[in-house]
């Protein structure tokens, strides 16, 4: 047809056109030649303590220094690879020993191969016909972390792109388990809900209320003690006054490993008082969620197999590749 490629023509595979568009040995020698630069300026320098975590620049430097324009012709390989080398040279190095900004500092070089061969057959999460190993290996990962909180009649989860999201996933399930309404008929249908969590908690706490409609103002902020753990009777105070304002309590969040103190709340006591009120209980366990895999630290979260839900990063204490994190919820319903 007009001397143009159909779109049979372009997946038939005797022709073959989409696998000629790329010339295989060509492209094996690319990444090879990538993979070892990888290696050597991402993993060697960018975890050797010798070497800088960051050769700082500004917007302005930093504009000047690297090419990032678009252009409408290519570029020679040399020159992606050099492009690629600066990529590397002027960016944060996260695993270097003495990142200390974010809590994920470190390399862990299994999980980092693993990243690479689901970077490198393009997977999927969607469903079992795409992503079959993936999903196996998800299952047992996820029934491990359900067996080490301790819920006797197991759970169930998912992995999600980063403990913010597990966060609001739990607020939502909460709100779902108390509203069933709300799915179909939003904020009209239900009275103030209000959630309650320590000050010292993660800001994806009040995100959640926000993205979520219930709005930041019912979001109860209880007091911690000097050590920056939740104090139970200040949680038992905020509730009676949601109560007598005519709100509706009907979700509490303790952390497991505050962002900043790396406080633990303490689960035991708080789990009493939200049976008392019928409360959905979760854990921000996205820090402290590693504690449960160590004999001696687990005590951290005595507990836990109480709670409602769990939102766990990999990608924190257990030093996972960015973003591994699990959100595990106990009804299975
Ligand atoms: N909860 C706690 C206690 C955290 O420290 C963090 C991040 O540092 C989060 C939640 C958010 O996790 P993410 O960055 O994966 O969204």
């Amino acid at each position: 047809m007009n001397g143009q490629i159909t779109a049979g023509e372009l997946i038939n595979p005797e022709k073959c056109y989409l696998s000629a568009a790329v010339d295989m040995e060509a492209a094996e020698n690319f990444i090879q030649q990538a993979m070892d630069m990888i290696i050597q300026e991402a993993v060697k320098k960018g975890t050797n303590v010798k070497e800088k975590v960051c050769e700082w620049r500004s917007p302005e430097q930093l504009k000047e220094l690297l090419d990032l324009e678009l252009k409408d012709t290519g570029e020679s390989e040399s020159k992606i690879l050099q492009c690629c080398k600066d990529a590397i040279r002027y960016s944060v190095k996260t695993s270097h020993p003495r990142f200390f900004n974010q809590l994920f500092a470190g390399m862990e070089p299994h999980s980092m191969v693993a990243s690479f061969i689901t970077e490198a057959i393009k997977t999927s999460l969607y469903t079992y016909e795409v992503a079959p190993v993936f999903t196996l290996m998800e299952d047992v990962v996820l029934r491990t972390m359900i067996e080490l909180i301790g819920w006797e009649d197991g759970g169930d989860g998912l992995f999600n792109p980063g403990g913010s999201m597990s966060n609001m996933y739990a607020v939502n399930l909460a709100r779902y388990s108390y509203c069933p309404d709300f799915k179909e008929n939003g904020i009209y249908s239900s009275s103030r809900l209000v959630m309650l969590t320590s000050q010292e908690a993660h800001y994806s706490i009040s995100k959640a209320a926000a993205l979520l409609g219930l709005g930041t103002k019912n979001v109860y902020v209880v007091p911690s003690d000097y050590r920056g753990k939740m104090i139970p009777s200040a949680l038992e105070e905020k509730i009676q006054l949601a109560k007598s304002e005519g709100a509706v309590p009907f979700f509490v969040n303790v952390t497991a490993g505050t962002t900043v103190f790396g406080a633990f709340d303490p689960i035991e006591e708080i789990a009493d008082i939200c049976e008392k009120h019928n409360l959905w209980l979760h854990v921000d366990a996205c820090w402290g969620g590693g504690a449960l895999m160590s004999k001696k630290h687990k005590h951290l979260l005595n507990g836990i197999q109480r709670v409602n839900s769990v939102a766990w990063n990999l990608h924190k204490m257990l030093m996972a590749t960015l973003q591994c994190s699990a959100f595990l919820v106990r009804d299975k319903t």
